[in-house]
């Protein structure tokens, strides 16, 4: 009796080793979906604008109808819109699975260290469900394509991209500057990062 249980131990401890040996990595199977964001003041042609830039490069995208700032976000003073509240408040709208971006034509704002009140084109935390892009820092002569690149940029923080030293990448730090013109493209190091995360690109 003794001998046979413990071969019959041996068995099922060989079956478990068999089968977490044959098991693969855990790999998600349902990409996630960007969820388009505008907020009132934002048109609708540029909402269109903006998602069929992204979709180029990530297909599985949802436009949402227009909303209001939540009451939290304006910062009368400066008469411009907290980016972090902005960002919680559009976080806690966002189910698991998916990632929301902001869109907006007002001036937005962060605490950058020492400055209670700092004007940026947009923040997105890394990694994280939502991120905010404003227009209202950019040049105005080619602003649509500025703000394609400034929302991928944040799209990409969410994604767990930090900043990049390529100077033509779409992850290269503002560093409280406009560098948009000289951005071309995600670096191969970025794109394959993304194409972990589902993203499409025709060439790295
Ligand atoms: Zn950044
Ligand atoms: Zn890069």
């Amino acid at each position: 009796m003794k001998s046979n249980s413990f071969y019959g131990l041996m068995a099922m401890v060989f079956l478990a080793f068999s089968c977490s040996e044959k098991q693969q990595p855990v790999k998600s199977t349902k990409p996630m979906t960007i969820l388009i964001q505008p907020f009132k003041d934002f048109s609708s042609e540029n909402v269109l604008k903006t998602a069929e830039g992204i979709r180029k490069i990530y297909p599985n995208i949802k436009i949402l109808e227009a909303i209001d700032f939540p009451d939290n976000a304006y910062y009368k003073e400066r008469n411009r819109y907290r980016a972090d509240s902005i960002i919680k408040f559009l976080d806690s709208r966002t189910k698991d699975g998916f990632v929301t971006i902001g869109l907006t034509s007002k001036d937005i704002s962060v605490t950058k260290g020492k400055i209670k009140d700092y004007g940026i084109m947009g923040l997105g935390y890394r990694p994280g469900k939502a991120c905010v892009a404003s227009k209202y820092r950019l040049d105005k002569k080619n602003a649509d394509e500025q703000f394609f690149k400034i929302a991928i940029h944040e799209l990409g923080h969410t994604q767990g991209l930090k900043h990049c030293p390529e100077k033509t990448c779409f992850m290269r730090d503002a560093e409280g500057g406009n560098p948009t013109d000289e951005e071309t493209d995600f670096c191969p190091k970025c794109k394959t990062f993304l194409i972990s995360k589902n993203w499409k690109f025709n060439s790295i």
